[in-house]
């Protein structure tokens, strides 16, 4: 008689819908594409995924790091998982499967070869920035607040930080905690669960949104925090549009309360030793991670040896610029300021990118020095001219921009925050 054939067990990778929080890292991170998404849903396909792991450091939520073990030929399709509101229960597999699966068979093989201790290699070749943070970066508390179990934050300030006569309205939000804990560092963000239901009466789902604040408070000492939220009133087309949650957070009145979950990020944070350089780049509501390490900064003079502050700042004009009034009056031997105008009459087109290979020589004298970290944060955009006006810096001095390339993400000191 003939053995029956052996059953082939995958163990299947699968994302959260409950948590993810729909911020396209995983699918820009994957190096094979399987990661897709329609309107509602993150999924990824268990005919490409290879089980690489470089999505899973980046993902802010922990959402992506969901497996289920599961028959191959059984497995849960693209269809299926764009269906889902929540995951399903773990299947008991067949008899035969479960003895297969045994002796780590299921693993998908890359993975198995590989092993983890190689996530972070994966996600530097994935992206262009590090996987990793800066050596002296302190640690920082992730995922305290879920979807599940939100902290209820009370609105303390909410005011308009770009010109009025502008089309871009840009604002400052301030949020308080009260009594209830939430620890947060530089660079981190947040999610804001908007009330309401999609047009398929489904929840919203949370956006995020960078903390402009130091890790001590909008107001030093106090348990608040705050936002640089951009009313979305266009899609990225510049078609007419009603952004669900930056309108809800534009509009909200002092008093109001909110729903909070994270926080969230764990790459993106500032260098914590003395020394330490930072090149900040940015456009937009990109500015609020900048705001925050500068205003760390800033709080620190005097207690302790603080290193060079360098920023590019993009906009279209002056009044387009969040927070340009107390950003002119920073001190110009605390923070070199590099403002690039795209629109402003009068005068020629600037970008960010201009600017860098303008200031060339300060850049690369920077970047030599290894307690240099470079943040960049904005619009999706702006990633490859930004590296290739930092390409350009190093090569003109006759080095090689990838070996600094390479170093400057395993060193964790090239990160990138764009949507
Ligand atoms: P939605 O209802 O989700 O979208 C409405 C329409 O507008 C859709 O067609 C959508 O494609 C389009 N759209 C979405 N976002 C934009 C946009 N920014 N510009 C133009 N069209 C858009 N936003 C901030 O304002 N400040 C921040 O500090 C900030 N930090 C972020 C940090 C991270 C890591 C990520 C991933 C995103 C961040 N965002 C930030 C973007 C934010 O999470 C929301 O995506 C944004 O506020 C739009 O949400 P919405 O609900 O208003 O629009």
């Amino acid at each position: 008689m003939n053995a029956p054939l052996p059953v082939e067990v995958l163990k299947q990778h699968l994302i959260d819908p409950e948590i993810c929080i729909r911020c396209n890292t995983c699918e820009e991170t994957c190096p094979v594409d399987a990661i897709t998404h329609d309107a509602n849903s993150y999924v990824v396909d268990p005919e490409i995924c290879n089980g690489c792991m470089a999505c899973v450091p980046p993902c802010p939520t922990g959402s992506i790091d969901n497996w289920r073990l599961v028959v191959r030929a059984e497995a849960y399709s693209v269809q299926d998982q764009l269906g889902w509101e929540e995951l399903p229960q773990e299947k008991p597999l067949p008899v035969d499967a479960a003895a297969a699966g045994e002796g780590g068979q299921p693993m998908p093989a890359p993975q198995a070869e590989a092993g983890l201790a190689q996530t972070a290699a994966a996600v530097t070749a994935a992206t262009p920035g590090a996987a990793v943070p800066p050596w002296s970066a302190a640690h920082p508390y992730v995922n305290l607040y879920t979807h599940k179990t939100p902290i209820t934050a009370t609105v303390v300030g909410n005011y308009r930080v770009t010109g009025a006569d502008t089309e871009s309205d840009i604002h400052h939000i301030v949020l308080d905690f009260g009594e209830q804990p939430f620890p947060v560092l530089e660079g981190q963000s947040i999610g804001i669960l908007p009330p309401g239901v999609d047009a398929l009466g489904r929840p919203h789902h949370a956006r995020q949104y960078s903390l402009a604040s130091p890790r001590d408070g909008e107001r030093a000492g106090y348990n608040n925090l705050s936002l640089t939220v951009k009313r979305v009133t266009q899609d990225h087309g510049g078609a007419a549009a009603h952004g669900v949650c930056s309108n809800y957070l534009c509009d909200l009145a002092k008093n109001d309360t909110v729903q909070v979950i994270g926080p969230f990020g764990h790459t993106f944070l500032m260098p914590n030793h003395p020394q330490a350089n930072l090149i900040m780049i940015c456009t937009g509501t990109g500015s609020a991670p900048m705001r925050a390490m500068t205003e760390r900064s800033r709080r620190l003079i005097g207690t302790a040896d603080i290193g060079k502050l360098m920023l590019f700042f993009g906009a279209r004009t002056e009044r387009e610029l969040p927070y340009f009034g107390p950003l002119m009056k920073l001190p110009r031997d605390f923070i070199d300021i590099n403002l690039a105008l795209s629109r402003e009459p009068g005068q020629p087109k600037r970008y960010v990118q201009d600017l860098i290979r303008e200031r060339a020589a300060h850049v690369r004298g920077l970047l030599a020095d290894r307690n240099t970290c470079i943040y960049v944060c904005g619009l999706k955009g702006m990633e490859v001219g930004v590296l290739d006006a930092l390409r350009d810096v190093v090569v003109q001095s006759g080095e090689d921009w990838s070996i600094l390339h390479d170093a400057l993400r395993r060193e964790g000191r090239l990160h990138f925050e764009t949507y």
